[in-house]
């Protein structure tokens, strides 16, 4: 999994601003990694409520690059996070995510607890709530 942020890293590394570190502390190279880290870390263990990956990812690290690098960060960024998203989709159902934690349905039942059944992998519902992934396909669409 961590292929890809590492992708995104090395593509872009040679465009990353020199740091100025008066105070020390991690440099410009070491953010931008993390961030990718950070952001595949997210899409892989909580995919269905991390909305615009690309989008965040690109707010974290812009600022690591000059102005003339900007559109061609969130193109190497939107790629990669475009496969990543394509490569979690393909993976098949165990009911664990890819770190080994269990999958539960997202949704909550009628009591008030969540509902711990395995949910189906492209919309992280399981087979009984699949008319609440409808619902929300019609708010985003509004
Ligand atoms: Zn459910």
């Amino acid at each position: 999994m961590y292929q890809f942020s590492r992708s995104i890293y090395r593509e872009l590394a040679g465009e990353i601003l020199e740091d100025q570190r008066p105070n020390g502390g991690p440099g410009n190279h070491e953010r931008v990694l993390r961030a990718c880290e950070a952001a595949i870390h997210r899409l892989a263990t909580d995919r269905h409520y991390f909305a615009k990956p690309t989008k965040t990812l690109f707010n974290d690290i812009r600022i690591y690059f000059p102005m003339a690098s900007q559109r061609r960060v969130y193109c190497v960024v939107h790629r990669y996070m475009t496969f990543a998203e394509e490569w979690l989709a393909s993976q098949p159902l165990n009911g664990y995510d890819l770190e080994g934690n269990r999958l539960e349905c997202r949704a909550t039942t009628r009591r008030g607890t969540a509902c711990q059944r395995v949910p189906l992998p492209h919309n992280g519902y399981c087979p009984s709530h699949q008319h609440l992934a409808e619902t929300e396909d019609v708010l985003v669409a509004a």
